[in-house]
């Protein structure tokens, strides 16, 4: 029986991966190893006794009683904290889905490589803090890296057969989110329930305001270099509303493979579940005459500057995604909790970099896992003061 890991079962990618396997037989047909969440305990114990998993661990130790409770008289095992996600890693799995959010995914994902096994990413946090770090440590055990963003499986798929230094450009799509036609003083007044509204996919709610200000494309356009070895300038981003052509890549013969689908996860979950065959998944199927028109225009760089700042990140190299990254997740919680403007995400993330720009350990230090870590918290102390800066301005 195949065994199956998922980090982050209680989110919005791990309850789609928990519907598949469930619909492709789940504990009859799987051995699910670990599952685990965060304060979603009611959950994870739910998932943990309906999968008959080996092992459910919470992130966070204070909820503990609760999932030893949840799960008593199961035979499931309980452990709590980020090092006994870690641990859990270390757990012997087939395929690995890493679907925790945040860098908070980056070590349980890149310990499972060790296994030699497969490991499927939809954290693509990973691989904009640690992309090279990664890509090798799959490298050095053999293990496949599988991509889960919707954009990045679409590639994979179009590239399935093809000879990658035949591939001219890479264009991955972005929906514009639900701000996509305000203007920059409504991008000002924008609310974090506004931007949770997103218009054509269900996601958790990070991720939903990181589409509303392209910084979830942003960090995409990294994931996209790192995974894929192709240049910053061979990949595109193209805004394109329906959500139906994920991405589209372009060969040196002139012709573009495009990927079409339903704005649904579970067919990008599912490919990775299967690969490299193909199942049947409950995923609408395309209706293009109903849907009439596919459109597609170039994103707006004034008032949606995170693909910029990307671009500046994938050329300044090293630690840059890293300080990147932590930078954004400060600026989106204090977005969350009402503390700066929707626009005042990217000012902190621009100011962070403009910061670390004048320190050489971000570009020339030797990258490797404590590096990345260690960078992940300067970068969000500098990003907490960008906070502050940004707010006195504010008030003044
Ligand atoms: P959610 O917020 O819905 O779920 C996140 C999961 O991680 C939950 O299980 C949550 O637990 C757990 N979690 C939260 N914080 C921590 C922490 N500090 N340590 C350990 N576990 C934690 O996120 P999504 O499912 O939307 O996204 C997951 C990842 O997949 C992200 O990297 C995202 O960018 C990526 N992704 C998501 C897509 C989507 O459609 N949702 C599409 C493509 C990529 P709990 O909820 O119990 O607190």
């Amino acid at each position: 029986m195949r065994r199956i890991a998922i980090f982050g079962s209680t989110g919005s990618i791990g309850q789609n991966t928990v519907d598949l396997l469930t619909r492709q037989g789940g504990a009859g047909a799987y051995a699910v190893s670990v599952l685990t969440g965060g304060r979603n305990v009611a959950l994870l114990a739910a998932q943990a006794r309906a999968l008959r998993a080996g092992l459910a661990v919470t992130a966070h130790p204070e909820c503990y009683a609760e999932l030893k409770a949840a799960l008593s008289g199961s035979g499931i095992e309980a452990t709590a904290g980020p090092q006994a996600i870690a641990e859990a890693a270390d757990r012997p799995a087939d395929w690995v889905m890493s679907a925790i959010v945040g860098a908070a995914g980056l070590v349980p994902g890149f310990r499972a490589l060790a296994q030699g096994q497969t490991l499927a990413l939809a954290n693509k946090e990973s691989l904009v803090t640690a992309g090279p770090l990664l890509m090798a440590e799959a490298r050095r055990h053999g293990a496949t890296i599988l991509p889960v963003d919707s954009e990045h499986s679409a590639v994979f798929q179009a590239l399935t057969g093809e000879d990658i230094a035949a591939v001219e450009r890479i264009i991955i799509t972005a929906s514009g989110g639900p701000f996509r036609c305000w203007s920059v003083e409504q991008l000002a007044q924008a609310t974090p329930d506004q931007a949770v509204a997103h218009p054509n996919w269900s996601m958790g709610r990070r991720i939903s305001v990181d589409s509303a200000s392209l910084f979830n494309k942003a960090l995409e356009l990294i994931e996209t270099h790192e995974f894929f070895g192709v240049a910053p300038d061979r990949i595109e981003v193209l805004v394109h509303p329906q959500s139906i052509v994920h991405a589209l890549v372009g060969f040196n013969d002139g012709a573009v493979m495009a990927h079409l689908g339903a704005p649904d996860m579970r067919h990008a979950i599912g490919y990775a579940l299967n690969w490299p065959r193909r199942r049947e998944t409950p995923v609408a199927r395309l209706d293009l005459a109903a849907i009439g028109s596919l459109t597609f225009e170039a994103p707006d760089p004034v008032r949606f500057p995170a693909l910029r700042l990307a671009r500046e990140v994938m050329k300044a190299g090293g630690l840059a995604g890293a300080a990147f990254n932590a930078a954004k997740e400060v600026a989106l919680d204090h977005f969350l909790a009402g503390a700066i403007r929707f626009p005042g995400m990217a000012s902190v993330v621009e100011d962070t970099l403009a910061r670390l720009s004048g320190e050489s350990g971000l570009t020339n230090a030797p990258v490797d896992l404590d590096a990345v870590l260690g960078m992940d918290q300067h970068a969000r102390a500098l990003a907490r003061e960008a906070v502050n800066r940004l707010r006195t301005r504010d008030r003044g």
